[in-house]
């Protein structure tokens, strides 16, 4: 699994070197006891220390060289910009946290976890299934981390949300954001409470606060319609490890960007996302990707399952169909 998710970070580093840019190595390190070289001038010295603000990559000796400089470096400021955003943008997003009971990573879908409004952990389908089978029927339904009962109305169901936003819970917040938009639990419809929760789960980091986001840029709902600042929410609930919001950035790739689109969809699909494996088929079957990219995809898709996969969570989705907790690329 490792294997193929450094494969592809490798492989977009390989591909932001080859938009290669003139600056030199010389002038990218900034620590006082390293002689830099002005960019515009050729001065060199220690007290070479006036960064370009943008790129970060130059130096000038004075605010002057680099006024005087602008014009002839705007171009390669702006490949190095953009450069240093693919770098990041294709960099390994932070794991999946683990199910706090079993320990194994918990599935994507939402059919493979639920979160636990009591203590804030979300729990896999598995280890809830398993300890509801446990417990007799007759006893309260507790949660299977803590052993609080679980919420029987909306208005408990809310109030215990609200008791985890109070100490800064993000998927708290996220669920409750979405309980406004939707105008459920009791709650009025309030689209401007939601992006509000939302943007402060987003700001903890929250990568499906940030695509929730986006997805209201995209349709105008509680916003004014704008993909510039849809994509945008996407990008950066894709780094902190949103794979809908990665496989978004890949079907909404402009034409003649095929590669990214490919570098999303293999990245989505090596940590599990279906949709973006079903999407380098098609990409495959129509010329934009390689036989080889598919059965990478396939490969590290597969790898994933066997990451995620274990009896207890196949049993709970035996049992019941909402508990499927990933699809089958077969
Ligand atoms: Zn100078
Ligand atoms: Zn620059
Ligand atoms: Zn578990
Ligand atoms: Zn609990």
């Amino acid at each position: 699994m490792e294997i193929y998710r450094q494969l592809i970070v490798r492989n977009t580093k390989h591909y932001s070197m080859s938009n290669k840019s003139e600056i030199s190595p010389s002038n990218i390190m900034n620590t006082s006891d390293t002689t830099n070289t002005c960019a515009n001038c050729g001065k060199e010295g220690s007290d070479v220390t006036n960064t370009c603000n943008k790129c970060k990559s130059v130096m000038y000796c004075n605010a002057a060289c680099k006024k005087k400089h602008r014009h002839k470096h705007k171009n390669q400021c702006e490949r190095r910009v953009a450069e240093l955003h693919d770098e990041k943008l294709f960099q390994q997003p932070p794991p999946e946290e683990d199910c706090p009971i079993c320990m194994l990573r918990l599935p994507m879908l939402t059919g493979g976890r639920t979160y636990m409004p009591c203590c804030g952990k979300t729990i896999c389908s598995g280890c809830v299934y398993a300890f509801r089978s446990r417990v007799t029927k007759k006893k309260d339904d507790v949660c299977p981390f803590c052993r609080t009962p679980m919420p029987t109305s909306a208005e408990e169901a809310i109030k215990s949300l609200k008791k985890r936003i109070e100490v800064n819970d993000a998927h708290a917040m996220i669920k409750m954001g979405c309980h406004s938009a939707g105008g459920q639990f009791g709650l009025p419809q309030n689209m401007a409470k939601a992006l509000e929760l939302w943007h402060r789960a987003g700001d903890l980091g929250y990568p499906a606060a940030l695509y929730n986001i986006g997805n209201s840029y995209k349709v105008g709902n509680g916003v004014e319609r704008d993909m510039k600042k849809a994509l945008h929410y996407w990008e950066l609930a894709a780094m902190s490890g949103s794979l809908f919001a990665r496989h978004n950035l890949g079907a909404n790739s402009s034409a003649g960007y095929m590669d990214r689109a490919l570098k999303h969809f293999m990245m989505a699909a090596s940590y599990g996302y279906f949709d973006s494996l079903k999407s380098i088929k098609t990409m495959y079957q129509s010329g934009h990707a390689t036989k080889d990219d598919y059965a990478k995809a396939l490969r590290s898709y597969q790898a994933n399952l066997e990451e995620i996969k274990s009896d207890q969570r196949d049993e709970a989705a035996a049992y019941n169909d909402e508990n499927k907790y990933y699809k089958s690329a077969a």
